[in-house]
């Protein structure tokens, strides 16, 4: 069955409800844990039918933010999701309570239960409304930022469309283009900052009314994050600070002699090398076949879940006007199918968004048949380690996408691997700011960022733009508006991808390997450090960890740089 046929009908939340209801009432007063072992796997099949309508409707709309009939059922998401996760939250709260706890954790493990914990402590019926109006606030950053039509040399594009111009290799181009897209948020700027600053306060009104001093406890809460805390986050940034920040300004210099300007300014950092960056060869078409083929040869694991994934028409990949930005992929509960949304535009980034998607998905598809939809994903910085290591494991068949651009996108992706760490610990510090200072104004919020970035990004130069000057860069973060906190997981993940990428490298390719599709098979069954252990690799906190795992890159960069 494809994608296109699986049938969309609005879920009858009242009935959903009502039997629901009925079910934990049943749970709360069962005689036994084997009744309730059952009732529980009523309640999940609830759960996967009410889900599977959510994720259609999320992903068709994304799909094409103009179509009326799935705005309009993305609204009445918006309003029915937290009520749903309310119900999730009173399940929860049974299962906590059960007296036969502990012979359902003999039979669904701790992590359930970790997890209900957490989750247990998010909600509380007297935010409902205030979790719809952060919904509401997000599908407004949504609609705004999907609906950007700049106007570039007679044409108009969308915000994603502009990256090819931002890579050009003449750099009056480039300037011009970064100017575009940049007039864009400065002509919605207070629109921005008004979505943001509302975020911020609902955010915060939720946290106190939960009983948090401020919305950072609660973000973590949120993410499920039971083994690791603030203060662990703050110690992990300051070893970005030390062993990241100075080889990624080293990286950022050779840049510039490389690419032979006086002082290289924020629209010439996407620029690599003076012959233009690497770009993938082919059409969408023609990449997903070159993906089939890899796929095939990478092992019988990704070659069955890549073909399942052609043709079920799982993926939706080139940019089209009214698509919603980004690259994501989704796990369609009932179908037990993932499915792979991404903006194609002729970069590299299309090869890049499709092995890391596809990283996720094969993990969600490896795992797809836990009966606990908690279990399906792990929490999010474990999820990306998935992606970002199916990245660097598919490097053997990147001649396939690059032909005779395949070193320089491999240099490309390596060095971005390590310069985007500063740049993920940018945003995750800032976010600290907002929500420990909710009353800040939005100009304090800018110039906060403005410090921050100073700091983790020194070489950052934005050569008299005024809203860059000012701190108004993060506006293009989504992560920042949609899921709060959610952006240090892509640099934990990326530790972890490194380390995939040096052992996959060498003759441990095969042990490698096998680590890997364990922690694909892992799910979400086990805690964000208990998986890293799973996988053999090393603990992104523990100090050290990092200085040792930039130790090869730099080494391969370096040696690298010589052939370029
Ligand atoms: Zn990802």
């Amino acid at each position: 069955m494809k994608f296109n046929d699986y049938v969309y009908q609005r879920p009858d939340m009242v009935a959903f409800k009502s039997e629901f209801n009925r079910l934990l009432a049943d749970f709360n007063k069962a005689p036994d844990s084997a009744t309730q072992n059952q009732i529980i796997g009523q309640i999940n099949a609830l759960r996967n039918d009410v889900e599977t309508m959510f994720k259609l409707v999320q992903i068709r709309y994304s799909i094409d933010t103009s179509d009326a009939f799935y705005e309009a059922e993305n609204d009445f998401v918006d309003e029915q999701a937290p009520v749903y996760e309310g119900l999730v939250t009173e399940y929860y709260r049974a299962l906590l309570a059960s007296p036969h706890r502990a012979d359902l954790v003999e039979k669904w493990g701790e992590q359930l239960f970790n997890l209900a914990a957490c989750l247990l402590k998010t909600f509380k019926p007297e935010v409902l409304p205030l979790l719809q109006c952060e919904n509401k606030l997000a599908s407004e950053y949504r609609k705004l930022t999907s609906s950007a039509k700049i106007e570039y040399d007679g044409q108009i594009y969308n915000l994603q469309q502009m990256a090819p111009f931002m890579q050009a290799t003449e750099r009056s181009v480039r300037k011009a283009a970064a100017d575009s897209y940049m007039r864009f948020f400065e002509q919605n700027e207070v629109q921005l900052d008004r979505i943001y600053d509302d975020m911020v306060k609902v955010r915060h009104d939720i946290a106190v009314k939960l009983g948090f001093a401020n919305f950072v406890e609660l973000g973590y809460a949120r993410l499920g994050r039971t083994d690791y805390d603030a203060a662990m986050v703050a110690g992990y940034r300051q070893q970005v600070l030390d062993a990241v920040v100075p080889l990624a300004s080293q990286l950022k210099e050779r840049q510039r002699q490389r690419v032979g300007v006086e002082t290289l300014k924020y629209y010439d950092e996407a620029f690599e090398f003076v012959d233009g960056n690497a770009t993938p060869k082919g059409t969408a078409g023609q990449l997903v076949d070159a993906a089939t083929q890899m796929y095939r040869e990478l092992s019988p694991e990704t070659g069955q879940f890549f073909d399942f994934m052609v043709a079920g028409g799982l993926l939706d990949l080139e940019a089209k006007t009214g698509k919603s930005g980004g690259g994501y992929c989704e796990f369609i509960n009932n179908y037990r199918a993932p499915f792979i949304f991404a903006n194609f535009n002729g970069t590299a980034d299309d090869v890049g968004t499709l092995t890391h998607e596809a990283g996720h998905a094969f993990q969600v598809y490896s795992s797809r048949n836990y009966a606990l939809p908690e279990y399906v994903w792990p929490t999010l910085e474990a999820c990306e380690i998935h992606s970002m290591s199916m990245e660097f494991i598919t490097w053997p068949w990147m001649e396939n996408f690059f032909k005779a651009d395949t070193a320089k996108f491999k240099y490309s992706h390596l060095a971005g691997a390590l310069t985007f760490i500063p740049y993920g610990v940018t945003v995750d510090e800032f976010q600290h700011f907002v929500y420990q200072n909710p009353t800040a104004s939005p100009a304090e919020r800018k110039a906060a960022w403005r410090a921050i970035e100073r700091k983790y990004l020194p070489q950052r130069d934005y050569d008299g733009n005024d809203l860059l000057e000012r701190g108004g860069y993060w506006y293009r973060q989504s992560h920042i508006f949609f899921n709060p906190f959610y952006y240090i997981d892509y640099t934990l993940a990326q530790v972890c991808a490194l380390q995939f990428w040096h052992k996959m490298s060498d003759t441990a390719r095969d042990a490698a390997w096998q680590d890997y599709l364990n922690l694909c098979r892992a799910g979400g069954s086990k805690p964000f450090l208990t998986l890293v252990a799973l996988a053999n690799l090393e603990n992104p906190f523990i100090d050290g960890t990092i200085a040792a795992v930039m130790q090869p890159v730099s080494a391969w960069l370096n040696a690298f740089e010589g052939q370029l």
